[in-house]
């Protein structure tokens, strides 16, 4: 069955229970990585994910809690003998800083390093990312300190819509691009002065949208009350609402 597996779900400051947001698509053929912080090589193994089974990265934004592991699993994948090559997608704003961090570490002379291929994403609405067997994967820019993609994700053997808005400030492109999904899982983190999502606000985004199912995600942990997100999430959105944490796994299929 295809399934989403939350490997993260805290804002830019993780603490000892959250990691900073990132999640995995699985499908019967593809593994594909959203964003990629923490440790991703030990979380695979964790949720029994080969290495070799990831076929595609897509990074959201250049901020650290998104992107900060892309070295430590580039050089993880070539020390454990990887050859095929690994496709990753974003915005040219961030993979050219990408391609920069790497070159920092003189990736170029890792020997026998396998192929990474760049895919530069060109940026406006309902833009194609990937498709495979599993998924097909459609972004739009959303609104964030950085220019930043939401992803909007067909599950082809169950027709199951998910969207993802990462960091964005409540924004009519979102709105379109989770119109109608079965799952939203969209930002919550607050109380920032820009570039970010209330719960509330979160809420208004699913029920404009008229999402079935909403849930939240990269919020605030360290040192924080979380039990007040779902309420306030519901006070706007009448559906379903839920908590994302760590490892949580979503089935991918109507009525789950
Ligand atoms: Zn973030």
């Amino acid at each position: 069955m295809p399934r989403l597996v939350i490997l993260g779900s805290a804002s830019a400051v993780a603490d000892a229970n959250h990691e900073n947001t990132h999640m995995i698509l699985q499908g019967a053929h593809s593994a594909i990585l959203i964003d990629c912080t923490g440790r991703p090589v030990v979380d695979l193994q964790r949720i029994g994910i080969g290495l070799d089974i990831l076929s595609d990265l897509i990074l959201t934004h250049f901020h650290p809690d998104h992107v900060a592991a892309v070295p430590n699993l580039l050089m993880s994948a070539w020390l454990l003998g990887r050859s095929a090559t690994l496709r990753i997608y974003g915005l040219h704003h961030c993979l050219e800083r990408m391609e920069d961090m790497m070159a920092a570490y003189h990736w170029e002379e890792w020997p026998g390093f396998f192929p990474v291929a760049f895919h530069h994403l060109p940026e406006r609405e309902g833009v194609a990312v990937l498709e495979n067997e599993d998924f097909q994967i459609k972004a739009s820019p959303v609104r964030h300190y950085v220019p930043t993609i939401g992803l909007r994700i067909l599950v082809k053997e169950t027709g199951f819509v998910l969207v993802y808005s990462s960091d964005t400030v409540p924004c009519p492109e979102m709105v379109r691009l989770a119109y109608g999904a079965d799952l939203l899982i969209h930002e919550a983190t607050g109380d920032e002065p820009l570039g970010h999502a209330s719960a509330v606000q979160a809420g208004e985004i699913a029920a404009e949208a008229g999402v079935k199912r909403l849930g939240l995600i990269h919020y605030h942990v360290w040192n924080a009350n979380t039990e007040h997100l779902v309420p306030q999430a519901q006070s706007t959105f009448s559906g379903p609402v839920f908590l994302c944490e760590d490892f949580m796994q979503i089935e991918l299929t109507q009525g789950a």
